[in-house]
């Protein structure tokens, strides 16, 4: 690090510190604490991921930086604060802040949610949920996911890594004994992203939200990770339309994620058949060869001709078209796509 990334990582060290004292310590606290809380976190799990409050008042938190000798410019750079140099205020002023880690542990940003309800909710009734820090020079975001320092030890001893949307669904994960759990803070993983998973773990578990944006990126991701063929094997956990991971674990609870977590897991072929068998309809023609297209592409990825032999005939079964002539088919896509 350079002398200026020390001290920026010292500024973000300071106000995880203060953010969660306030959280944990103190009557401006209560309420954020009560919102956790009702969301089935426990104080250990707060405790670990050091979630705090940034308080209404805006410019507390750069007050309490100043006194402890950084300076405006620094403060500046910190990417936390906005405002006039003399009037700088925090951008979180408010949230619920999650502090962001690096692989080395080191806090160097921060995502706030919006407490519902709050006197400040109320203000700002067309917030956005979530504020993360922008880039600085701590902080990358396409290479960034949350929690991959608590995770890698823990990756390597269950030989995977599970890969989430929301880094709520890695934190109510960990509340219930997952703890080999990082997100990619959002839908578009990046390659980048793959790589620095790739360095943690051979093998991955999907686990997006439910709902359409988490589906379509589900897909998303499994062809960006075979699309660098980096041997890392794929699994897909399918949650209900309307339900992620956390939302799961409040509606089923913890006992019975970890059953689905271990045993509901699809292969990434298994994944797209359910997928494309609603997106096409299969009791028509076009809906049968649009979708053997698109599975065939798939299939033509897989190099083992055992596993190939058997989509195939699963895909066979799915159109009442003969292995036969899929497998003909196949080779013509296969030649297409060496
Ligand atoms: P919660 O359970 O608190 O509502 P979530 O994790 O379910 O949160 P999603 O809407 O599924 O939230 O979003 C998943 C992830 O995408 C979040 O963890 C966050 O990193 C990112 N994200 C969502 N909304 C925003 C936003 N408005 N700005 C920046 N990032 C966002
Ligand atoms: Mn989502
Ligand atoms: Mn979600
Ligand atoms: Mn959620």
């Amino acid at each position: 690090y350079s002398d200026s990334q020390r001290r920026l990582i010292q500024i973000h060290e300071a106000l995880r510190e203060f953010y969660h004292y306030l959280l944990v310590n103190t009557e401006n606290g209560s309420e954020g604490l009560a919102y956790l809380n009702n969301r089935g976190l426990s104080d250990e799990t707060i405790e670990t991921y050091q979630i705090g409050i940034a308080p209404e008042n805006g410019q507390l938190a750069a007050q309490h930086l100043l006194n402890k000798e950084f300076s405006i410019a620094e403060l500046q750079a910190s990417g936390v604060f906005v405002g006039e140099e003399r009037q700088l205020r925090d951008r979180f002023a408010g949230r619920i802040m999650f502090p962001l880690r690096n692989e080395r542990g080191e806090t160097v940003g921060f995502s706030g949610r919006i407490l519902p309800g709050s006197h400040h909710a109320n203000a700002f009734p067309d917030a956005a949920k979530y504020l993360n820090s922008p880039e600085t020079d701590i902080f990358e975001k396409n290479t960034f996911l949350f929690n991959l320092d608590l995770a890698q030890n823990e990756a390597r001893r269950a030989k995977e890594l599970v890969l989430f949307e929301g880094f709520m669904d890695v934190i109510a994960s960990h509340n219930v004994g997952v703890q080999n759990g990082v997100a990619s803070m959002g839908t578009s993983l990046t390659n980048n992203q793959i790589k620095a998973i790739d360095k943690t773990s051979k093998q991955v578990l999907i686990a997006y939200d439910g709902d359409n944006p988490g589906q379509k990126a589900t897909l998303r991701a499994i062809n960006l990770i075979h699309d660098q063929r980096l041997r890392i094997t794929i699994n897909v956990l399918a949650f209900e339309q309307n339900l992620d991971p956390d939302e799961f674990i409040q509606k089923y609870g913890g006992d019975r994620y970890l059953q689905f977590v271990g045993n509901q897991r699809l292969t990434p072929i298994h994944f797209m058949r359910n997928y494309y068998s609603r997106e096409y309809a299969l009791q028509t023609d076009k809906g049968k060869i649009d979708y053997i297209q698109v599975m065939l592409q798939a299939i033509a990825k897989i190099s083992q001709p055992v596993d190939r032999d058997i989509y195939i005939g699963e895909i066979a079964k799915d159109t009442d078209v003969s292995k036969e002539t899929l497998l003909q088919q196949l080779s013509a896509v296969v030649g297409k796509s060496e």
